[in-house]
């Protein structure tokens, strides 16, 4: 008997193993091309037929299945323990537990990486856009920078605000429900888009809300349910982007950067002002820090242009997150950063600063290059 649930023990184990290198085999194997092409519309489908199941239900029905699963995790680790204890068991039953626990981890691995994990290893969205993302000049980033300026303040009158001037969107609901609007727009006009239908935001519930926040997280997609879950506590004014953030990522925009991006753009093409007002925000807010590094003055400059109300919405962001500042939000960006390497994505959180080039790469798209002479003088 003994000997059979060590037998056992051991081909669970095996089993993991296998389960957890086996898309490893699969992206080293496939082209990016193959995983755009082929593996990406399917996890496109699974995200929509996910998310239409998990819409049955008006609540996260992710964050209540993680609770499922701690809870039953924790309960099987005491009966066992107990059970070894009082009935005096072999200690083989601990490690039939232990290989129990890690053969559901590593089929948890297997499903979230055969469903949506390997749009990590697919082509860039600046290749599938035909974007020429290269290296700019100071001057590319400040005229960008400067571009969400003038946006910022021609819409900074048409959001909603409470009688500090400050954002105030209303009902998550009402507003959740106007996300695919823009990601609608954004598939109209973009073939990298083909086949996404983008599902209704969902709120975390507040206690979940608030340790995101202590951890530094604004929202999460999880791919076993196709949902796109939200921290509604944080500042309006980001919550319309962090939608469309977690959007990209039900469309199959994996890595960080890119699902910026990609955000950005499904907000630029919505037809409502708080999802336009947040997504140039949220550019300005990267390309700004990135112009500070480089050029302190210049990005004072285009800070002291922006409307009073566009400041205020700033000032309140970061009077917000000055509270979670800490040692939690530290080990949240550490088990980021993990992650984010685990995935291959090795600049680990420095990548959500990357989606400045694209922006810049789009500016310029838009605009002309600043960095090349077009008539040269003879
Ligand atoms: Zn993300």
């Amino acid at each position: 008997m003994e000997k059979n649930e060590l037998k056992k023990s051991f081909v669970r184990i095996i089993i993991a193993v296998v389960l957890v290198l086996l898309p490893a085999l699969v992206h080293n194997i496939a082209s990016a091309a193959w995983i755009s092409s082929s593996f990406k519309p399917v996890s496109r489908y699974a995200s929509r037929a996910l998310s239409t199941l998990s819409g049955l239900f008006p609540f996260s029905l992710a964050e209540i299945l993680l609770y499922l699963l701690i809870l039953g995790t924790l309960f099987y680790i005491i009966f066992t323990i107990v059970t070894v204890i009082r009935r005096k068991k072999p200690a083989v039953q601990l490690l039939s537990c232990v290989s129990r626990i890690a053969l559901t981890a590593c089929c948890l691995v297997f499903v979230f990486n055969m469903l949506w994990g390997l749009n990590y290893f697919s082509l860039s969205l600046a290749e599938e856009l035909n974007m020429d993302v290269g290296r700019y000049s100071v001057e590319a980033l400040s005229l960008t920078t400067a571009s969400f300026v003038e946006e910022l303040n021609a819409i900074a009158g048409e959001v909603p605000r409470d009688h500090n001037g400050v954002s105030s969107y209303g009902d998550f609901k009402e507003l959740s429900a106007k996300a695919a609007d823009g990601w609608d727009n954004l598939v109209r006009s973009s073939g990298a888009f083909r086949n996404v239908r983008v599902s209704r935001p969902k709120p975390l519930t507040p206690m979940a809300g608030e340790f995101m926040s202590r951890t530094g997280i604004t929202g999460i997609y999880i791919p076993f349910t196709g949902e796109a879950n939200i921290n509604a506590g944080v500042p309006d004014s980001s919550i319309p982007f962090t939608m469309m953030h977690e959007l990209a990522h039900s469309a199959g925009v994996a890595p960080e950067n890119e699902a910026n991006f990609a955000a950005f753009l499904a907000c630029r093409e919505s037809p409502h002002p708080e999802f336009r007002y947040s997504g140039y925000l949220s550019a300005f807010i990267y390309s700004y820090n990135a112009l500070y590094k480089e050029d302190a003055e210049v990005a004072r400059e285009l800070l002291n242009r922006l409307d009073e109300r566009v400041l205020a919405d700033i000032r309140y962001r970061s009077e917000y997150w000055k509270k979670y500042e800490g040692e939690l939000q530290n080990v949240g960006t550490k088990v980021n950063n993990t992650y984010l390497m685990a995935m291959r994505q090795t600049s680990g959180v420095k990548s959500y600063g990357m989606v400045v080039d694209l922006l810049i790469a789009d500016y310029v798209a838009r605009n002309g290059n600043p960095d090349v002479d077009i008539e040269p003088v003879y």
